[in-house]
């Protein structure tokens, strides 16, 4: 596998690619990897005949109260993982190269960036949608691979592309579990031994929530339901839990559901915000 972090070497690796016919899949990380980001890597390589990931530490998807110092950082680590999960090439770009101090642009994606992660982080999704814009003018794939685990950016990914007209395939990769069902993420390396516990309650009452849903339980009560569970188990506050549209994100109304939705939820634990969300 190669290590760049030169965009000009990027480009001609790509470049030689192309000119052999070769196809391109692309996963964006920030590193601390997982078998979740591995699976994108695996993923793409499905689709392409070459793979390439991106670790990069994107300041501007981090609010100044969060952990953006703190976010693990460990690239010999993650570049052994990729290269064993068939990556042909690492893209690990500096930061001052992808924001130089004259940088002034900003992407903002209405509608499906307002609810939930975009009400609770105001600029995150503003963050998250340039540096995806930028990371793939710069790899220019056929292919980009977005884990379901963050399912609302997943679909101001696929906004932004359709909207920019950038010729390039989002693929959504199923979110990878624990032994015990926790979505993997890197932030949960901040949990504690008896934090780890709780967390792994999430994802088994928001499975109890879509059960509930599905043998047409009133919404309402199951979405309280799996609130009032989710504090009962020990987290500290639940920031949602919302049953909305898989396309446009926005909320199923009516007393009882009656069309494919994704439940989507946010509870606290110690310091962590830990993310989950389910097809109903
Ligand atoms: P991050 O490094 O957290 O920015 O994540 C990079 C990519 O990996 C995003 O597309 C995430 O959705 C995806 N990802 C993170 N965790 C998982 C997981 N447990 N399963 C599948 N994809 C994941």
């Amino acid at each position: 596998m190669k290590i760049v972090s030169d965009l000009d070497a990027l480009r001609a690796q790509v470049a030689a690619w192309r000119s052999a016919s070769e196809t391109v899949a692309f996963a964006p990380t920030m590193g601390a990897l997982h078998e979740g980001h591995l699976s994108l890597v695996e993923l793409g390589k499905a689709h392409a005949s070459r793979a390439v990931a991106s670790v990069f530490v994107n300041p501007t998807q981090f609010a100044p109260h969060e952990d953006f110092d703190a976010y693990p950082r460990d690239l010999d680590r993650d570049a052994a993982l990729l290269a064993g999960a068939g990556c042909d090439l690492l893209y690990a770009p500096d930061r001052h190269a992808m924001y130089p101090d004259n940088f002034a642009t900003s992407v903002n994606v209405a509608g499906v960036s307002a609810p939930m992660e975009g009400a609770m982080r105001p600029t995150h999704f503003a963050g998250v949608a340039v540096v995806v814009c930028k990371l793939l003018n710069r790899v220019q794939p056929d292919i980009a691979v977005f884990g379901e685990k963050d399912y609302q950016q997943l679909q101001v990914i696929r906004r932004m592309v359709a909207d920019l007209d950038m010729n390039v395939q989002i693929l959504g990769a199923p979110i990878k579990r624990d032994h015990d069902g926790l979505a993997l993420s890197s932030r949960n390396a901040y949990l504690n031994a008896q934090e780890r516990v709780v967390a792994g309650r999430f994802n088994v009452i928001l499975a109890e929530a879509v059960n509930a849903l599905r043998r047409k339980t009133p919404i309402a009560s199951a979405l309280d339901e799996a609130k009032a569970k989710l504090l009962e188990v020990g987290f500290k506050a639940v920031d949602y839990v919302e049953l909305v549209d898989p396309d446009s994100l926005m909320t199923i109304a009516g007393d009882i559901l009656s069309q494919p939705a994704r439940l989507i939820a946010v509870a606290r634990i110690g310091n962590v915000r830990l993310l989950d969300n389910m097809a109903v």
